[in-house]
């Protein structure tokens, strides 16, 4: 999938709607329009990388901001004390659905492996 069908980038543009929770250069938290848990936010870079094959491609300190960024939202929604799953599905074999890199923050509930 290109950029310019990518449902991320346009929420990163502003083209799409979204519930989104924390906004910053290069790092956006929204909420998962398909919430699987009590809490469910998606934490995604802004620039376009399709997987963690590309991660290589972000700028500098944006990964090390999308686990801060996870941290943080957490917090602000009253799970981090409880704890709760920061995951990435990265490729087919994890069903990645959304071909733009996005970390999912889930809790309020036991989370267990798949
Ligand atoms: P995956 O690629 O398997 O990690 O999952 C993609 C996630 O993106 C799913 O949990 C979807 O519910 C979520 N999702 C897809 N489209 C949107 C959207 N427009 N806004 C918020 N979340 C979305
Ligand atoms: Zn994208």
């Amino acid at each position: 999938m290109s950029e310019n069908d990518c449902i991320f980038c346009k929420i990163v543009a502003g083209e799409a709607e979204s519930e989104v929770v924390h906004d910053e250069e290069g790092v956006m938290a929204f909420m998962d329009i398909g919430a699987k848990a009590p809490v469910h936010v998606l934490v995604i870079p802004k620039e376009h990388v399709s997987s963690l094959q590309e991660v290589g491609r972000l700028p500098d300190g944006v990964a090390k901001r999308i686990f801060e960024v996870a941290q943080e939202v957490a917090e602000n929604m009253g799970i981090a004390e409880s704890g709760y799953a920061f995951r990435i599905n990265n490729g087919p074999d994890a069903r990645q659905e959304v071909f733009h890199l996005h970390a999912h923050v889930m809790g309020g509930r036991k989370m267990g492996m798949p």
